[in-house]
């Protein structure tokens, strides 16, 4: 026995330097290899790049022609045989999710490229217009430097129009409308920001007459894509729901979960059952406080509908909409180390600020925090203004964002949601899950972070409040039902309303917006509800492992640690440990 324990230490100390050795090469070379493929990666997307932060190929505009697709084959292709050189056993747990995460991309490339072919039935694919918003709006170089890439930019956008005329073919009509829109609200950037731009710099006065005729001749373009758009006969449109296979396929690529759609269907159905039965069981509760000795309904959702539009009278002040998320922050950043549920690093403090201008326009929150290139800067909390609206449309909006809601919106924004999130992945220095980043996993840690912060006993577990989130969690567990249902079940426009007013509470406006939303994207509505059920499972696994040692800050920071990475394998690493 003892001979055996000997020889087995002899073999594992034999065998482990050499591992660890091999693993530290193959390491190494992995970490050179992908600074590589970053390289050749924005070479072949340089929007892509700008939007990142990446500005070495702002100045290119890629005309997307069967050269480019070509190319682009080619590159996926390459990069998938580079791949092969290595053994993912050999890599560290960081760099075996970033050999998963460019291996997905690459077939990714692939598939759109051969079988989705959004390029053909899509025409809202083809839009300039934000690389050249973002190059002109955000202040990363002098306004000298930036203009002198737009200016090169700008001579391949008639180009590129006439490319996507010829590439067309049975659209869609939803996205041909929605392609048409979006042309239409991008032609001021042409016409008047750029052409300001170029009169108020006057770099070089003896080019300026052919500056400007370079904006009109890509404002033309523009036009007359529009206008192609507009005329195009389009007697066999194709459907804008996705249809099995595809979604099926594009769902595996873009959340990379280890649930399929038909199994995240099933188990939002059940969400929704048990939203309805606690929502149930609370407005019963709250009824006499609110409606005294009034009959209440005997039809449940009826019943919380009642209720939920009775407590959406309490809401802030439109004029106080911005101050009142302000002041909100710091208490919960208060709650957030009392509980001691996530170290919050101090230094790195989140600013709110009112939505800039060239932003989407439309109100409500959204977290800007640094790209993966420019980690000094600053996180924005951006709050939509009201100050234009109507009244009766800002007091509906108001309604929906009440002071419950507008909580439970500052968690998942905020803290812990997006920006703590955002925090540790920029302390990870990985570029690849930067730029490959999970939605599943971003949203997902969002929509835990709403139920994991009143589990805790945040809102001093209020009825209003548990009511308001159960609404509220009842969103993203609707938008699954709905995505799945409309792109794979042919779900009717009726049942989908039926689905968002009669049987999720929400406002016939909201529930519209929606219905167009779920038109013109697919699989994306999923990421919510698919990424906060796979969190939540994990942490069920996680516990029973740790047994009494488990515990909740801990969990968190490790979950975080690993950056924006798909859940199933941050899973198989947390779980291993
Ligand atoms: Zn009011
Ligand atoms: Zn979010």
């Amino acid at each position: 026995m003892k001979k055996l324990i000997l020889l087995l230490l002899t073999i594992i100390c034999f065998i482990k330097p050499v591992y660890t050795q091999k693993t530290e090469v193959s390491n190494a070379t992995f970490e050179t290899y992908k600074k590589a493929f970053v390289e050749r990666f924005w070479k072949i997307y340089p929007n892509w790049a700008t939007a990142l932060g990446y500005h070495k190929y702002d100045s290119v505009l890629n005309v997307p022609n069967a050269a480019q697709t070509a190319k682009e084959l080619t590159f996926a292709s390459n990069e998938l045989k580079r791949l092969k050189n290595f053994r993912i056993n050999e890599l560290s747990d960081a760099n075996k999710i970033d050999f998963h995460l460019i291996e997905t991309k690459l077939n990714d490339i692939t598939w759109q490229i051969k079988e989705l072919k959004e390029y053909e039935w899509n025409p809202a694919t083809y839009n300039v217009g934000e690389a050249f918003a973002y190059i002109l709006a955000e202040n990363y170089a002098p306004l000298k430097t930036r203009m002198s890439n737009l200016l090169i930019k700008l001579r391949n956008v008639p180009a590129y129009y006439e490319t996507a005329k010829q590439t067309i073919k049975n659209p869609s009509n939803e996205y041909l409308q929605l392609a048409i829109e979006q042309n239409e609200g991008n032609l001021s950037i042409f016409e008047s920001d750029l052409v300001d731009s170029i009169k108020l710099l006057h770099l070089y006065p003896e080019s300026e007459d052919a500056y400007l005729k370079r904006a009109k001749n890509a404002a033309d373009a523009i036009r007359s894509y529009i206008q192609f758009l507009k005329d195009y006969k389009n007697d066999t449109p194709r459907s804008f729901r996705l249809g099995n296979e595809l979604y099926n396929k594009k769902f595996e690529f873009y959340l990379e979960s280890s649930y399929t759609p038909d199994e995240i269907f099933k188990a939002a159905l059940d969400r929704k059952e048990y939203l309805h039965y606690e929502m149930g069981k609370i407005a019963v509760n709250l009824w006499l406080k609110y409606f005294g000795n009034q009959p209440m309904p005997t039809d449940r959702l009826v019943l919380i509908k009642k209720v939920i539009d009775t407590i959406s009278v309490q809401h802030v002040r439109r004029e106080d909409f911005q101050s009142a998320i302000e002041k909100q922050l710091p208490e919960l950043t208060r709650f957030v180390k009392e509980k001691n549920l996530v170290y919050m690093d101090p230094s790195k403090p989140l600013r709110v600020r009112q939505e800039p201008g060239y932003y989407a326009g439309v109100a409500g929150a959204s977290l800007s925090s640094p790209g993966p290139y420019e980690k000094t800067g600053t996180a924005y909390y951006n709050v939509g203004s009201l100050e234009h609206w109507s009244a009766d449309k800002a007091e509906s909006y108001l309604r929906e964002y009440n002071k419950y809601v507008l909580q439970i919106m500052n968690i998942h924004e905020a803290i812990p949601g997006h920006y703590v999130q955002m925090m540790y992945n920029n302390k990870s220095p990985d570029i690849i899950k930067s730029i490959f980043q999970n939605n599943a996993m971003i949203e997902g840690w969002a929509v835990y972070a709403e139920l994991m912060m009143l589990e805790n006993g945040y809102g001093n577990n209020e009825p209003e409040m548990w009511l308001m989130y159960y609404k509220w969690n009842l969103r993203s567990v609707c938008n699954t039902i709905l995505d799945i249902s409309v792109h794979t079940k042919n779900m009717s426009k009726e049942d989908a309303m039926d689905l968002l007013v009669r049987q999720a509470f929400q406002q016939q406006t909201e529930a519209e917006g929606k219905w167009h939303r779920v038109q013109v994207s697919n699989v994306q509505l999923c990421c919510y509800f698919t990424g906060f059920k796979e969190i939540t499972d994990l942490r069920e696994a996680y516990k029973k492992q740790q047994g009494s040692a488990y515990k909740l800050k801990e969990f968190n920071e490790h979950f975080l640690s690993y950056g924006c990475a798909p859940v199933k394998y941050i899973r198989e690493l947390l779980l291993k440990k």
